[in-house]
């Protein structure tokens, strides 16, 4: 609560407020979020106006999170510029708007508190990421990409594919070093093609 007595009613008297106050409740969305507790920093300038008291700044508050492609939790830090009329009672806005519309002074005083949720609401990402290009999980094994790194494959391949792949290890010339390629039926897999079905999955992970 920001009481607003100070600045009277005279248009173009004006108030900067620093404050620092604790989230009284998780503030945020499902996935990402100001924790209950956590610090959040106002810088605002309360301006009056003829119709009420406009209030400008920015929040700063910590923000975590759950990272929606590789569900882990990271930290952010979110900043919000504020933009908020509060109308006087018996002001032509109070009486052509709805409390939904505009917000009102009561008491002389602002209750910035669903001001803070709503422009933090509007602000957070629906589907957070940890970095903005966070690569995701392994669609076959589920290991974080980002630790697995850029070359982490799986040979398992489709029947349909080992049968080819069979194929070319036989044809002459084409057996990439290393297969480990035996008689023995359907247990080898050429690796040229088992790279290529693993990096064309992994690009469409990507986009
Ligand atoms: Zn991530
Ligand atoms: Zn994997």
């Amino acid at each position: 609560m920001l009481d607003v007595r100070s600045l009277g009613r005279k248009p173009g008297s004006m108030r900067e407020e620093h404050r620092v106050v604790t989230a009284p409740e998780r503030i945020g969305l499902d996935m990402v979020a100001i924790a209950a507790g956590a610090e959040v920093e106002l810088d605002l300038t309360l301006q009056s106006v003829s119709e009420g008291v406009l209030v400008t700044g920015t929040l700063t508050a910590p923000l975590a999170g759950e990272c929606t492609r590789c569900l882990e939790s990271f930290t952010d830090e979110l900043e919000v510029s504020i933009t908020e009329l509060f109308a006087y009672p018996d002001s032509a806005t109070e009486q052509t708007t709805t409390e939904d519309e505009i917000h009102r002074l009561v008491d002389d005083e602002i209750d910035l508190e669903p001001v803070i949720a709503d422009v933090v609401g509007l602000e957070l990402p629906l589907q957070p990421l940890c970095e903005p290009d966070c690569p995701g999980l392994c669609s076959e094994c589920g290991v974080r990409m980002a630790i697995a790194g850029p070359d982490h494959s799986h040979e398992i391949l489709d029947p349909r594919w080992a049968k080819l792949a069979k194929f070319a290890a036989e044809a002459p010339g084409d057996g990439a070093p290393g297969t480990g390629v035996d008689d023995t039926d359907e247990s080898h897999v050429d690796r040229s093609l088992a790279a290529r079905n693993g990096s064309a999955s992994s690009t469409t992970e990507e986009k």
